[in-house]
């Protein structure tokens, strides 16, 4: 479903992507891993859209989003996004950010919006609070309900649940799964959190310096690290 084939990106004369070659299947999830600066934000960048590779290419359900002589902007992508900060828009209420875009007005869109709030563990109350009047870890919460909506076909997570407290880490983690597996979503998750890696991802891919050292299963590659580099990330990132 997503295919990504020999992509570079350079930032100046920094080599950040050294040729990534990735496949999700279908309605599959991916857990990205791998030290700070490894590229793996830039991969999910490339991937939605925010910016075009040096070379290689980007495929998306068999059609072709970035390649030699290829370009589909992210607006055109089924792709939804969600940063470590959520980003939401300061000047509209949760449920306006939430429904921005969507095609519902009135009495559909409140629903609406209360159930995506549900599913993230929130009240429908909130729906009218403005963005400051949040907490950081409700804030990330509505911004994965904002990407919900929008039902994509590919989602790309970056280190969504790490502003929760544990707790609710585990229950918007578990609603989230439940909702992207019973839609089909193809979903890439970039994290630092093992567990979180182990219960939500069905192939681990461990990026380093630009590079995926190893893909696997979760269990293969925690069990059965390709190198030492990898063994000693995935030891210290317990
Ligand atoms: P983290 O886990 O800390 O989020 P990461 O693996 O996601 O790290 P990236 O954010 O992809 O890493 O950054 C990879 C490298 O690319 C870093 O050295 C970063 O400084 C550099 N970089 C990223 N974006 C830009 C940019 N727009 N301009 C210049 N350098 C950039």
């Amino acid at each position: 479903h997503l295919q990504v084939t020999g992509v570079r990106k350079n930032f100046g004369s920094t080599e950040v992507l050294k040729g990534v070659d990735l496949a999700v299947a279908q309605g599959r999830t991916t857990a990205i891993v791998g030290p700070s600066g490894s590229g793996k934000t830039t991969l999910l960048r490339l991937i939605a859209g925010f910016s075009a590779p040096d070379s290689g290419r980007i495929a998306l359900a068999g059609e072709e989003v970035a390649g030699q002589s290829t370009w589909v902007p992210a607006h055109k992508r089924s792709v939804g996004y969600v940063a470590q900060d959520g980003a939401l828009f300061p000047h509209l209420s949760v449920g306006a950010n939430i429904a921005f875009g969507l095609p519902l007005r009135g009495k559909a869109a409140s629903l609406r919006v209360g159930e995506l709030l549900e599913m993230v563990s929130m009240d429908a109350s909130y729906a009218k609070r403005r963005p400051h009047q949040l907490s950081g870890g409700q804030q990330q919460r509505v911004a994965l309900a904002r990407a919900l909506a929008r039902q994509p076909e590919l989602m790309l997570l970056d280190e969504p649940f790490s502003a929760l407290d544990a707790g609710l880490r585990v229950a918007t983690r578990r609603a989230v799964a439940q909702t992207l597996e019973q839609a089909g979503v193809t979903t890439i998750l970039v994290t630092h959190d093992q567990a979180e890696a182990l219960s939500f991802a069905d192939q681990v891919a461990v990026m380093r310096d630009g590079k995926l050292a190893q893909i696997g299963s979760p269990f293969v590659v925690y069990t059965r690290p390709s190198d030492r580099a990898t063994a000693e990330f995935l030891g210290d990132a317990v």
